[in-house]
């Protein structure tokens, strides 16, 4: 089988809206470090944003940066730097990365935005270990190098049932962050703040549950590798009007892809799932060969992570512990088993692709039988693709190639 056919990625009107309000973001947290006028938190990505914005401060994620790092490619740059300081290179490739990057001062926002030379600064560090410990370890890192305060959530990891005692203790380590933060945030806790705040990434929530949810239809109308593009809002502007406005206004659009029958992919013959990490620096070759194949590859949990169903105004801190500990990450096999299952399911999938990420094993789900049950259970086939978030040393990319057509083959074949 040939892929060397036409293989546009079709433009997402929406894109220049997205790209206007991340510039803006990142300017904004650029002249708050330079003149000081508001304090700045370094969070994890599914950390407790929404406390940290009530409570004033300007929120950067450096899994953002570390994907813009892996998407630009300069992580492979990056990385040797933090390896020579004795940080592995089997740990996570955003945490060496980022730290590579930063100790070889190296940023691509300075590239994607005229005028920023540097990260902001930060007055607090803060993480969540629901999604690893390297995110604790990361922060701990720029902790020591910057001399700033570090706090979080030590969350329990491979969680089936979320019981009440789990959640309490996530609840009272929330609640502990407070009289710390007020310190270094110089403004005192309001109840009112954090309900509004997440109401609004509750709002964000949907609405980006809802674009995903477009693609049950066929053809879908958004492959997986514009969403984990599509997404950056959802990420570091949740909270945010802004965030709520965006995902309005992709999700017209998409709607009105399906009315008109567009597709992400033109003649969409197989539906496929991506499960685990992207790999950042290659999006658009995966996403151009997909095409090629007239497969789209239009559902994954890495996606979806950033749904937070729970969130209610009406009792802020429990329901902001249940959807900080309920996302796809943190549960036992069992639970993302039924979890991928119902999806391929609704959204009627032919096949799963496994990303097994080497230096991310928290993500990357096919190392415990998992890709062989599903097959078993769900009558599709399953393909598990070696790679890495960043470190395209660990990946092949004809290798890659090679076994995804084969598989299409297979799909063929029936
Ligand atoms: S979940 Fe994986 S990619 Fe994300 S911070 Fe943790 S180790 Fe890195």
């Amino acid at each position: 089988m040939s892929a060397e056919k036409k293989t546009t990625i079709k433009k997402i009107q929406a894109t220049g809206q997205m790209k206007k309000i991340m510039a803006d973001y990142f300017f904004e947290l650029d002249r708050a470090s330079r003149d000081q006028s508001q304090k700045i938190a370094w969070c994890t990505s599914v950390g407790p944003a929404e406390l940290l914005l009530s409570l004033g401060f300007l929120v950067y994620y450096p899994e953002n940066h570390g994907a813009m790092l892996g998407a630009t490619r300069m992580a492979a740059g990056c990385i040797p730097a933090a390896n020579a300081i004795g940080y592995s290179p089997d740990i996570c490739s955003y945490l060496t990365s980022d730290v590579g990057a930063y100790l070889n001062k190296q940023t691509p926002l300075s590239m994607a935005y005229k005028g920023i030379e540097g990260l902001p600064h930060p007055d607090v560090l803060v993480f969540n270990t629901n999604q690893c410990r390297d995110v604790q370890d990361w922060m701990a890192w720029y902790a020591r190098e910057l001399d700033v305060p570090i706090m979080g959530i030590s969350t329990f990891r491979n969680i089936g049932h979320i019981s009440d005692d789990i959640l309490s203790g996530i609840v009272a380590q929330i609640k502990d962050l407070i009289p710390p933060l007020e310190k270094i945030s110089g403004n005192k806790f309001d109840i009112d703040k954090f309900r509004e705040v997440l109401s609004r990434s509750k709002k964000c929530s949907e609405l980006w549950k809802k674009v995903l949810a477009t693609n049950a239809s066929a053809p879908a109308p958004l492959s997986f590798f514009d969403a984990t593009i599509h997404m950056g809002p959802a990420v570091v502007l949740r909270g945010s009007d802004t965030a709520v406005k965006y995902y309005e206004l992709l999700l017209k659009e998409l709607e009105e892809r399906i009315v008109t029958g567009v597709g992400a992919v033109d003649g969409e013959k197989y539906r496929l799932y991506w499960e685990g990490m992207p790999i950042w620096g290659k999006l658009r070759e995966l996403s151009e060969l997909f095409i090629g194949l007239n497969s789209a590859v239009i559902a994954s949990s890495y996606c979806n992570s950033w749904i937070f169903e729970a969130f209610d105004p009406a009792d802020p801190f429990l329901s902001m512990a249940r959807a900080y500990t309920e996302i796809f990450i943190v549960r036992d096999e069992d639970f993302k088993e039924k979890y991928i299952s119902d999806i391929v399911n609704n959204f009627k999938l032919d096949g799963i692709l496994f990303h097994d990420s080497k230096t991310c094993p928290n993500n990357s789900n096919c190392r415990y039988g998992m890709p062989g049950r599903l097959e078993k259970q769900l009558n599709i086939p399953t393909l598990t693709i070696n790679g890495d978030l960043n470190d395209l040393r660990c990946y092949s990319e004809e290798q890659a190639k090679t076994q995804i057509e084969a598989f299409v083959e297979q799909l063929e074949a029936g």
